[in-house]
């Protein structure tokens, strides 16, 4: 006995010192100290709500002396706590960032219970009282996960068991893992296209297995639409999907109550039937029109006037560890607060009457971080392009060795709207933006891939220890940032020296995030251009794993996942548009040039492809 209280004694010290380690890293209370003199309950509950973790090491361990046992001070003062929180943000009246500075201070106190708890778990047979397990995972192919890691803070302050099985996990793993521990719920994120139809083949493998849990769907590109269409009709148990992460615990609460289940379940396959037929009737209303028609619609640029300027340093370049002070100025912080899920234009939201003090605060920790990644050097940014002579040929572009354009390279394959025109509306095809070979005038297309999330693991790993959520999702969003604003500001060296068709081009930050700039970077899996797969040309072309530390995953997601790669058009006229419905004789051509099949075609863009 005495020896269990000695190293439990031992135990606590090197937390504490733990603790004491990281004193440079905690949050304070602003509004000074004097919550400090509450009973232990009170500074705990405080704590929590306020998200502050300077003392959370001593007050719990004082708690739990107190307490009969361990788990009496989670169902206790730190549940208490939780609840206010989860109230609160339930009432729109505290946001995300700060549930998940609470969620923090949460796990770091429960990491101070756990051998406590698994000791008592051994000697009185105890056992925790969540509300519900869920599994969940990024599908395989993909590996972004800020979104999913959200959820997963969420639901378990929530008192969700969660078992987050990570980014790129296959089927099997979700499922068989589902099994053992007895899941309530299985839970899918993904952000890119191709996530879409593994999300569809882990639904149709549950029903395969027999599974009954419902299934829920989240991340970037899903949408109620593509869960009607693609996920719910291969499912029986139920397909729900969530909008973001506010919404999570709701529909996680009604899918693990018996009696609201089944109700719920009935309702949300009804709303998904009826958003069927309204893409049914939709389609009807205005058919798209044949290809044929189409390509004859295409945008008309006259190629005998005012050539582009061929540019002045053509061929590949690779830009090794950048300066990531050069890029701050470049950051578009405007989706840095969509992550967060508050909404509002930087620097504006900064103000909000609602969101404002939020804002500000995560901003101010963000200006914080991002000072440390720049001068620590926590990440590095690499960039790999290639200015290529180029033509079109139909709705492909193909690319030369060199400027004697005898030996072609690659063909870069590109999708044409079929969406019924108004009179002088054009049906767009971004290979339009390319002089065609027959015009007789020597063109030019870039390619590009960036990245600023080399060496990110290391950190993460780190905030892991410290079970600190908030950072590791605060240095995720940071270096989504960073590559962005890498693109943007390789984006403009191009224009000004690379290429060099806009050398004298001087516009601020806010110019360049509305892109007022001549020229446009599509991004492949991005509306005008939504096949992930053709990124395999990209990286091939660049050997952006040799030359930049990128790979793609099976699904062609980009892995480091902040990363953003590209086509460079440079004809004035070039600008963004929306593929929207394809019919089966575009996918039908687009298969042949491809030398794949109509079905990898119709996987590639589930969304677009409609009955003709
Ligand atoms: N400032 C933003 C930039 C990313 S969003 C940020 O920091 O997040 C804008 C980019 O998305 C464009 O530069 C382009 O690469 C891509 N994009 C936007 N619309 C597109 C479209 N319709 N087709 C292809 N790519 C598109």
């Amino acid at each position: 006995k005495r020896q269990v209280l000695n190293r439990r004694e031992d135990a606590t010290e090197r937390l504490l010192d733990i603790a004491r380690d990281f004193q440079g890293e905690r949050e304070k209370d602003e509004g000074g100290e004097s919550w400090r003199d509450g009973t232990v309950h009170e500074r705990l509950v405080h704590a929590l709500v306020k998200g502050i973790n300077s003392h959370v090491e001593e007050d719990t361990e004082e708690a739990r002396q107190q307490s009969d046992r361990a788990l009496d001070v989670i169902e206790g003062p730190l549940m208490d706590g939780m609840n206010v929180v989860g109230d609160l943000f339930g009432a729109g009246k505290m946001f995300l960032p700060q549930v998940v500075k609470s969620a923090r201070v949460m796990k770091q106190a429960v990491a101070v219970l756990i051998p406590y708890i698994e000791q008592e778990k051994l000697e009185r047979g105890e056992a925790s009282s969540s509300r519900g397990h869920i599994v969940m995972a990024t599908v395989k192919g993909d590996v972004h996960d800020i979104g999913k890691n959200i959820v997963g803070v969420v639901l378990r302050c929530n008192n969700f068991d969660v078992t987050d099985l990570g980014v790129m996990v296959p089927a099997e793993t979700i499922l068989d893992r589902a099994r053992e521990v007895d899941a309530d719920i299985i839970g899918l994120s993904g952000l890119i296209t191709p996530s879409l139809e593994e999300m569809r083949l882990v639904a149709a493998e549950m029903k395969r297995r027999g599974l009954e849990q419902p299934l829920m769907i989240g991340g970037a590109t899903t949408s109620p639409m593509h869960t009607a269409l693609k996920i719910e009709p291969e499912y029986d148990n139920g397909v729900f999907w969530v909008k973001d992460a506010s919404r999570a615990v709701g529909v996680a609460r009604q899918l693990i109550s018996a009696e609201s289940r089944p109700d719920f379940q009935r309702q949300t396959a009804a709303e998904y039937a009826t958003l069927r037929e309204r893409r049914a009737g939709a389609s009807k209303r205005k058919p798209p029109v044949p290809l044929e028609q189409a390509r004859a619609n295409r945008l008309a640029i006259d190629w005998s006037s005012a050539p582009l300027p061929p540019p002045e340093k053509p061929g590949l370049h690779v830009l090794d560890d950048y300066p990531l002070e050069t890029l701050v100025d470049y950051i578009d912080w405007t989706p840095f607060f969509r992550t967060w899920e508050l909404a509002g234009r930087f620097p504006e939201i900064l103000e909000d009457e609602v969101v404002g003090e939020t804002a500000s605060s995560l901003y101010s920790d963000a200006r914080e971080m991002l000072e440390r990644i720049v001068t620590e050097k926590w990440l590095k940014a690499k960039a790999v392009f290639g200015l290529y002579p180029a033509a079109a040929r139909g709705d492909d572009v193909v690319l030369y060795r060199d400027e004697s354009r005898r030996e072609e390279l690659e063909t870069l394959l590109f999708l044409r709207q079929q969406r019924a025109k108004a009179e002088g509306r054009a049906n767009r095809c971004l290979a339009d933006y390319v002089a065609p070979e027959e015009s007789g005038r020597e063109d030019w297309v870039g390619l590009f891939a960036v990245t600023a999330g080399l060496g990110i693991e290391e950190k993460l790993a780190e905030f892991e220890a410290q079970h600190d959520d908030y950072r590791a999702i605060l240095l995720k969003a940071l270096a989504d940032r960073l590559a962005e604003a890498f693109a943007e500001h390789l984006h403009q060296r191009v224009r000004r020296e690379f290429w060099g068709y806009d050398s004298d081009e001087s516009l601020d930050n806010r110019e360049l995030i509305e892109e007022t700039y001549r020229g446009i970077r599509p991004a492949p899996g991005y509306p005008a251009c939504p096949d992930h797969s053709e990124k395999e040309k990209l990286f091939r072309l660049l050997d952006a794993p040799g030359n930049a530390g990128m790979e793609l995953t099976s699904g062609f997601a980009m892995s480091p996942a902040a990363s953003v790669s590209g086509y460079y058009f440079a004809h004035p006229e070039a600008d963004y548009f929306v593929l929207g419905p394809v019919l089966e004789d575009q996918v039908e051509d687009y298969a042949q040039r491809k030398g794949c099949s109509v079905e990898d075609v119709e996987r590639l863009i589930p969304m677009q492809v409609q009955a003709g």
